[in-house]
């Protein structure tokens, strides 16, 4: 099977020159423009001409062009019609799922899903919307069908979830998804260039850009990948998540993150190469590790079947320590003995970055909701960053788990 190259598709849009020529695109800071004809604003206003259109700009909350231009690169590594970006990967998600569901209506998510999407859906949007969430295990098709009700507008999943790292069935979620006229929401914030939740059937794909699409743990932001239709519709000046919420991206931060796209790849490569080696020789040593490379891992093969070629399975695994005290001992051990990461949450950074999700960014769930999600009191999530050698990491890791009384 011919496989997308979201490389190539990326490629194909870097035609933005700079207004003198100059390589890069120009960074457009005006927040407000003009027209050359008084007739143009009020069609700008009722949505018959905008930046997608015809190029025409109105106000920075609504389309900025060169926050357009990133969205127009991000939309071509999802292989969607339109992006568009936004403050954080939070503001993507809640944007996203206020654009598609009314007061009263109803969202399957994944029970596996990042504490603050979780808090979302369970907590903020039910008090202030009454939107409401059933939580389903994202592997289990039937319990995601049973738990669609004549009121669902939005299935919701992480391709791979934080922090089990649970593999979606993306085409399996859109069959549901669609076969009740609901939308398929794909939180891709992982797995970058890795899968294309659209060509599976996602309609709406979001991201956090803060993690590996920045890769320098330096800039908050997201984006929302759809129909342009969908993205439009979030600008409405009437109606539009985007343009009435405002959680809009400064343009200076807009290039910012377009200057990093081109070596996103090679970021990505080096993240899962070095996942691949470390993980597999944790599992020779009987370390309880989790990295969906391993075939050992249940969603090793769906995965595999959506991966793009060339970008392995990502730079995220976690150790189960069995509690938290000795998960902090390691993370301890790890940073202020090897210098080995930091004990940081986030995530897709240069450096290694270490948490133990219970006590940090699944805390959200309550004992009982971490249980159902398989998050283990003492679960370290690692993203394995690539910095220093690989066999200096592996003795650090080494050392640790040996200081921890870890190995047998
Ligand atoms: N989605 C996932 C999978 C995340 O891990 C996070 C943050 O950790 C977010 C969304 C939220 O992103 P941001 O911090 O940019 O708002």
């Amino acid at each position: 099977m011919t496989r997308y190259n979201p490389l190539e598709a990326l490629a194909r849009t870097k035609h933005t020159f700079g207004e003198h020529g100059g390589v890069n695109m120009s960074i457009e800071a005006s927040t407000t423009f003009t027209v050359m004809s008084a007739e143009t604003m009020p069609e700008i206003f009722a949505g018959h001409r905008n930046a997608s259109h015809d190029g025409c700009y109105l106000y920075g909350r609504h389309y900025n062009p060169t926050v357009f231009t990133l969205g127009r690169e991000l939309a071509a590594m999802e292989a969607m019609d339109m992006g568009y970006c936004t403050a954080s990967g939070m503001a993507a998600i809640s944007a996203a799922i206020l654009q598609l569901c009314s007061a009263g209506d109803h969202v399957v998510a994944s029970n596996a899903i990042y504490g603050g999407t979780f808090a979302l859906l369970r907590e903020f949007l039910p008090a202030k919307t009454g939107i409401t969430t059933t939580f389903v295990p994202p592997g289990d098709l039937d319990a995601v069908a049973a738990a669609v009700t004549p009121k669902t507008k939005v299935v919701f999943a992480e391709t791979l979830s934080n922090p089990t790292l649970v593999v979606a069935d993306i085409a399996g979620l859109a069959d549901v998804a669609h076969d009740s006229g609901a939308s398929l929401v794909i939180d891709n914030t992982f797995c970058p260039l890795m899968v294309t939740p659209a060509l599976h059937g996602a309609d709406v794909v979001v991201h956090s850009l803060t993690k590996f699409i920045n890769g320098a743990s330096d800039i908050i932001g997201g984006a929302i990948c759809s129909s342009a239709d969908f993205v439009n519709s979030m600008m409405d000046v009437q109606n539009g998540a985007l343009m009435l919420l405002g959680p809009t991206m400064d343009a200076r931060i807009a290039f910012e993150i377009s200057m990093r796209l081109p070596h996103l790849g090679l970021r990505m490569v080096e993240h899962s190469r070095r996942a691949l080696d470390l993980t597999r020789r944790l599992e020779e040593l009987d370390v309880p590790v989790v990295y969906p490379g391993l075939e050992s891992h249940p969603g090793h093969a769906l995965l595999g079947g959506m991966l793009n070629d060339g970008f392995g399975y990502g730079g995220l695994f976690s150790i189960d320590m069995g509690t938290r005290e000795r998960a902090d001992t390691l993370m301890e051990y790890l940073q202020n003995r090897h210098r080995f990461g930091f004990m940081a949450v986030s995530l897709g950074y240069a450096e290694t970055l270490m948490s133990c999700s219970a006590s940090s960014t699944s805390s959200e769930l309550t004992e009982e909701e971490q249980r159902v999600a398989g998050i283990s009191p003492g679960l370290v999530r690692v993203s394995l960053g690539y910095t220093g050698s690989l066999e200096q990491r592996w003795e650090q890791l080494l050392d640790a788990l040996r200081y921890v009384g870890a190995l047998k």
